[in-house]
């Protein structure tokens, strides 16, 4: 289990992630990743290191919300494929996780089934399909439903093209803290990405869920 940023508000979003993730670093990792919503969804992710992720972003990796990760694999090498974050099909949703998802084989196993085409190796693939699939009305039932199917353990935070004003992030059994800015909002996994930007935190407990906004959370 390694760590995970997120950032919705008034600033760029990659330079915020990116500063969050080098402080995240110290807890060892092998990979990192960032995705970003402005026009578009757009993703990069490196095996390597958070200072390598920030020299090969592009030009235009801007949006003021986004999410970033560090991994420590359980499933999957580390290579930049199976770095987080992961994207449906589409390329409409964005998944970061820490944690196993005990169940991923059997869920890649019914993706594939369905013709779902797996580009990585990995347990948290599965979770982006999940979502993307779901025809629920608001995003917070599409990640609730896609997580009833999951056995095991995550902290995750979603991004939506369809849902651009919001980060969904749920957490079992993998911390999550949620950040209350001044007319911005942060989540982290550990308060250490958290301090520079706000005191005011909250933890999030095993089987809940929260969406936060540039204006707070619920
Ligand atoms: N199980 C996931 C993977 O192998 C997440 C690992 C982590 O917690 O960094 O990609």
């Amino acid at each position: 289990m390694c760590g995970i940023v997120g950032y919705i508000g008034s600033q760029q979003a990659a330079p915020l992630l990116l500063e969050g993730l080098s402080r995240l670093e110290h807890r060892g990792y092998d990979s990192a990743g960032l995705a970003v919503l402005g026009t578009g969804l757009k993703v990069v992710k490196k095996a390597g290191r958070v200072r390598d992720l920030g020299n090969d972003l592009p030009k235009r990796f801007t949006g003021k919300v986004g999410i970033g990760h560090t991994r420590w694999a359980t499933h999957g090498p580390a290579n930049d494929v199976n770095a987080h974050p992961h994207v449906d099909a589409k390329g409409d949703v964005a998944v970061v996780h820490n944690g196993i998802i005990d169940n991923a084989a059997h869920l890649r196993q019914q993706l594939t089934d369905d013709g779902v085409d797996l580009a990585s190796d990995t347990d948290t693939e599965v979770l982006a399909h999940l979502i993307a699939r779901s025809t629920a009305a608001t995003l917070e039932e599409r990640v609730a439903e896609a997580l009833s199917h999951i056995e095991g353990t995550y902290g995750i935070a979603v991004l939506h093209a369809d849902f651009p004003d919001r980060i969904v992030v749920a957490r079992n059994g993998s911390p999550l803290i949620i950040g209350v800015g001044d007319k911005e909002m942060h989540v982290a996994s550990d308060l250490g990405a958290l301090v520079r930007y706000t005191t005011t935190v909250l933890h999030l407990d095993d089987g809940e869920m929260a969406t936060l906004t540039a204006t707070g959370f619920t």
